[in-house]
């Protein structure tokens, strides 16, 4: 298969092209490296930089490489920037790929969409299925609502293939093969919590120590990128096998506290992480657990890296190996 994968410079994106091209798929990146590194594309790749939303250069590219099924992971993904600069999601999120779905409808190409647990809010009880209310609390999860809802109405008007897949907590890396995550500045609990290993943060400031789970600590579903990789390419196979199309949850159905998080580093590092309690950060909900049975259901997919000491050993082993962070 002929596949194109945009934002393949960035952290899921990346993982994405290595497992195609292990595969023997052929892959083209379109990346305009605004927050992706181009030494993460796999030299296999055919690369290309720049921007989704020009139709018209989406449009060739995807004749000119006679792309057969397209992987969309650009996008902008920090959920304090889209309070404060909002029109960046807007544009960059929805605008841009509004733009970049001409190209594909007109090509009549199947499409798997990166979404996000964000797009359900503050939930009313996990785990959550796919069904539960959307009430994005932030401009990241509205753009990512308002993609799905476009692909929905393209979906049943123009007969688009798509699968949404909304991740909950990405996680881990492929360490052997030189990927990992590397967000600057970075935002995320793992890979925060292993600078603090490494010395690199003084500490690491627990967000909220009194909320109602069984630690006080915030809950959430660390899915390994790997398996994440793995579910966007069974989904394209259930789309070319004529499968429903659809949005459809992508973590293990366990969560873990931020101090369980911090236990695992603290054994797989074997050093010592000091932690301070902070306040509750603003959006952030108490629980996000999936509920994966559809995507089992329907493509056959399920996590299999679902230890988090075996997540957490994954992302160190790259913290290690990557001396570029900061
Ligand atoms: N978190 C924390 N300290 C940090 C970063 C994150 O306590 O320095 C918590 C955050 O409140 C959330 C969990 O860790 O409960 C995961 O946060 P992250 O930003 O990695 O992902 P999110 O769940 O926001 O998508």
């Amino acid at each position: 298969m002929r596949a194109l994968v945009t934002g393949g410079a960035g952290f899921v994106g990346s993982h994405m092209v290595r497992t195609l091209l292990e595969q023997g798929h052929h892959v083209v990146v379109l990346d305009d490296l605004s927050t992706g590194h181009a030494d993460a594309v796999d030299a296999r790749a055919t690369f290309v930089n720049g921007d989704v939303g020009r139709t018209a250069e989406v449009a060739s590219l995807l004749r000119e490489e006679r792309v057969e099924a397209v992987f969309h992971f650009a996008a902008k993904i920090r959920v304090e920037e889209s309070v404060v600069d909002p029109r960046l999601y807007f544009q960059g999120n929805l605008v841009a790929t509004l733009a970049f779905l001409e190209a594909v409808v007109d090509a009549r190409l199947p499409l798997i969409f990166s979404s996000t647990a964000a797009v359900y809010g503050v939930p009313d009880e996990v785990p959550i299925d796919e069904e539960h209310p959307k009430r994005p609390v932030n401009p990241y999860g509205d753009t990512k609502l308002a993609v799905e809802r476009a692909l929905e109405a393209y979906g049943r008007a123009y007969e688009l293939p798509w699968c949404a897949l909304r991740y909950f907590n990405a996680a881990g890396a492929d360490a052997e093969a030189g990927l990992g995550e590397r967000h600057e500045p970075e935002s995320h609990l793992i890979p925060i919590v292993l600078d603090a290993a490494l010395g690199r943060r003084p500490s690491v400031s627990v967000f909220g120590t009194d909320w109602p789970t069984s630690d006080g600590s915030c809950v959430r579903d660390y899915i390994h990128v790997l398996d994440l990789a793995e579910a966007h390419l069974a989904a394209l196979e259930h789309l070319r096998r004529g499968g429903k199309s659809g949005a459809f949850n992508l973590g293990t159905g366990r969560g873990h506290t931020v101090l369980e998080v911090i236990a695992a580093a603290e054994r797989v590092s074997g050093r010592r992480i000091p932690v301070v309690s902070a306040d509750r950060r603003a959006g952030d909900p108490a629980e996000l657990v999936a509920k994966v049975e559809r995507a089992e259901k329907a493509f056959g997919w399920r996590a299999r890296r679902t230890s988090l000491d075996d997540i957490v050993r994954d992302a160190w082993a790259w913290k290690l190996r990557d001396g570029r962070q900061s």
